[in-house]
């Protein structure tokens, strides 16, 4: 193996950044030649890709979103899009790839290993829904920027007796509302996975109320609904002031925390050990704080799950 290619696709989450800074520092490391590919598998296609030096990589460890830029790209689910990709690589001389999103862009690499491509996936996205790893690059940042989100609410909360709801993003995934919300101390956390009752919640802003609580702060998975749709039912049912903070693409953004930098650092390595070892069909997993190669097929065996018992301590601690 002399010469690998790094891309990164689907939606950017912080920390891309410091996880392409380490495929190419280990690759030069192992004394490989790194080409960056320009907007995920579309610029693929295309062929657009640059060589990237020691040194380009130099100053971006603490910036959100991705250098390589990102993109979705439908001519990639066909299999003349992927004949043309492999083209490209096999026209610039790579040997193996390195493909840094959520569980389609590993659908995508799982595709290109299928046609005789070695491809690895890291874990890249903020809703943390990739089965197989405990966390995905980009969910500690995000649920830190939720979770100063809701301090600044709950501030301006304690001055006026109301019901809070957060929507949060997430996609299908309840990871972010369930880490958020028990960080926060949240009086009902709503996710897709856990099934609930909407009297129940309401119950629980009306008992907080009559116990002295000052305000109910809900959180929302967008899996889960919409939050508007949500506060106005509580309203009506209460009669208590609701308001709603829908808190978008807020979530995306931002410096990465020191753990998505660590976590992307040694996921970036780990990668490219991969690709050295000759290994193919890979992801890249965080388990027990040990970052492995695992079968990507794990990342679409199970159905992504968060950890329940967090469900069931928030609940038991937001009495
Ligand atoms: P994410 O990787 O964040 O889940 P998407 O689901 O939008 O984001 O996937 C990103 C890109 O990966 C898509 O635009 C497409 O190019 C590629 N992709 C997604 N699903 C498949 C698939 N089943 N086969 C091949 N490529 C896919």
């Amino acid at each position: 193996m002399e010469r690998i290619a790094v891309l990164t696709s689907g939606g950017d989450a912080p920390g891309m950044n410091a996880a392409i800074r380490a495929v190419v520092r280990t690759g030069h490391y192992h004394g490989l030649e790194v080409y960056g590919i320009i907007s995920g598998y579309a610029g693929l296609i295309e062929g657009n890709m640059k060589r990237l030096s020691l040194r380009s990589v130099g100053d971006i460890i603490h910036r959100g979103g991705t250098v390589l830029y990102s993109a979705r790209c439908d001519e990639f689910k066909t299999e003349a899009g992927r004949k043309n990709a492999v083209e490209q690589l096999k026209k610039n001389k790579i040997d193996g790839l390195v493909v840094i999103g959520g569980d389609g862009s590993f659908r995508g690499a799982k595709a290109l290993t299928s046609l005789g491509f070695p491809t690895i996936g890291i874990p890249g996205t903020i809703d943390n829904d990739i089965s197989g790893t405990d966390f995905t690059i980009g969910f500690d940042t995000a649920i830190n920027t939720v979770i100063e989100c809701i301090d600044r609410i709950r501030d301006t909360a304690t001055s006026h007796e109301r019901a809070y709801v957060i929507e949060v993003m997430g996609r299908n995934a309840g990871d972010i509302a369930l880490w958020a919300g028990l960080a926060d101390g949240a009086e009902s956390i709503l996710i897709p996975e856990a099934p609930f009752d909407l009297d129940e919640v309401i119950e629980r802003v009306r008992f907080a109320s009559e116990r002295g609580k000052r305000h109910s702060i809900i959180v929302l998975a967008e899996g889960v609904g919409s939050g508007v749709e949500f506060g106005e039912k509580i309203k009506q049912a209460l009669s208590v002031e609701t308001r709603v903070t829908v808190l978008g693409h807020v979530q995306r953004g931002g410096s990465p925390t020191a753990f998505d930098r660590v976590l992307a650092s040694r996921m970036g390595a780990k990668a490219v050990e991969l690709l050295v070892k000759g290994e193919k069909d890979k992801m890249v997993a965080i388990r027990n704080n040990k970052v492995l190669g695992v079968n990507i097929d794990e990342a679409f065996a199970n159905k992504h799950l968060p950890d329940l018992e967090l469900y069931e301590l928030a609940k038991i601690l937001s009495i």
